[in-house]
């Protein structure tokens, strides 16, 4: 209730109130800072995926501004020597407004990211997205089979299925998924709700991405998860450079550090940009329960 309170008057908190919470999970508003973060998690061996916030635009020139905005970080990511790749979310370039410009704005993207041999992974959405991402995943896979990405979500009761059907593509190269628990708030008929449960349907998912010879991008913070992570590797013998592990930003750093320590591949999604307040209140309200968190960084932490 009191998490739900917080939530609701937090878009209404003073800018600079909300920031200091915000800062230790997003890198700054500019490409320069999220470049000096990167930089920083390379330095202790940790790879990158580079976000620029912002998502559910209203327009088309929104979208426009968006892809320069994604084709100066790459540019800026790459001379700068930055280790890793970059991460985008398709209403950004108006998937809800025009999917074709929306294709043609990433398509871009990926073109660009593919000259430098990089990668770009394409964050999934909530669940009226789910059938036009992975539409988009395909198209763009085909193209650029070694440059491309997508994640896919344990809370939808469709996503092992969905495992199945995008496997049938006939790639030269390990299809390459990011495996996450989900964020948004979907309804009971198409998700799963309870904690346990959506840890199975974690671990089934990866499981069969394992059996598969899929590419795994294993992001979870969730100590519990870790274990039996660990035992699937073991038992299906998965080689170091499957798989790696993700987590967001300033997020359990102890947990990242133990898992890069025992040699796991270990990749950070560093968020940035001007939308940092938006993107803070909007988490906030799909999760209430992170309110208690941001209360002790404003007021316990100073
Ligand atoms: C690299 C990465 C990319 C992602 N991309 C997507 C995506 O494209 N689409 C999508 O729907 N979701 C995405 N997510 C979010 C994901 O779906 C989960 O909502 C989120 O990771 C929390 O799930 P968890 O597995 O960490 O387990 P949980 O059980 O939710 O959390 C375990 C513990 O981790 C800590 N924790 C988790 N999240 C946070 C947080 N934000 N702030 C502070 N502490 C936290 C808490 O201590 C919590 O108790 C991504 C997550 C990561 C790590």
């Amino acid at each position: 209730m009191l998490n739900k309170m917080i939530s609701n008057i937090l878009p209404y908190m003073p800018k600079k109130l909300v920031w200091q919470f915000s800062k230790e999970y997003i890198a700054g508003e500019t490409i320069d800072d999220a470049i000096i973060a990167a930089k920083r998690l390379n330095g202790e061996g940790i790879l990158t995926t580079i976000d620029v916030l912002g998502e559910f635009i209203k327009t088309l020139d929104e979208a426009e501004t968006n892809k320069h905005e994604y084709l100066n970080v790459i540019e800026s990511s790459v001379k700068s020597r930055v280790k890793g790749g970059f991460s985008l979310k398709p209403t950004s370039f108006g998937l809800l407004i025009d999917p074709d410009v929306c294709y043609r704005h990433i398509r871009e993207i990926v073109a660009k990211a593919a000259e430098y041999d990089n990668f770009v992974r394409i964050d999934m959405e909530d669940s009226p997205c789910t059938d036009m991402e992975i539409l988009l995943y395909r198209q763009l896979q085909s193209e650029f089979p070694k440059n491309v990405g997508l994640v896919v979500q344990a809370y939808l009761k469709r996503t092992l299925d969905d495992l199945k059907k995008i496997n049938d593509i006939n790639s030269s190269v390990p299809l390459n998924f990011r495996l996450c628990k989900g964020i948004y708030v979907e309804p009971a008929e198409i998700a799963y709700k309870d904690y346990e449960e959506v840890n199975t349907h974690y671990l089934l998912d990866l499981e069969y991405m394992f059996k598969n010879k899929m590419y795994a991008g294993i992001a979870t913070h969730d100590r519990r998860l870790i274990d039996p992570i660990l035992k699937l590797i073991d038992q299906y013998k998965v080689s170091k450079d499957m798989y790696e592990f993700q987590m967001l930003y300033g997020v359990t750093p102890a947990l990242r550090g133990m898992l890069k320590e025992q040699g796991h591949r270990m990749r950070v999604y560093v968020p940035f940009g001007q939308q940092w307040f938006g993107y803070s209140t909007r988490r906030l309200k799909e999760n209430p329960q992170m309110a208690s968190t941001i209360i002790k960084a404003i007021f316990i932490k100073g």
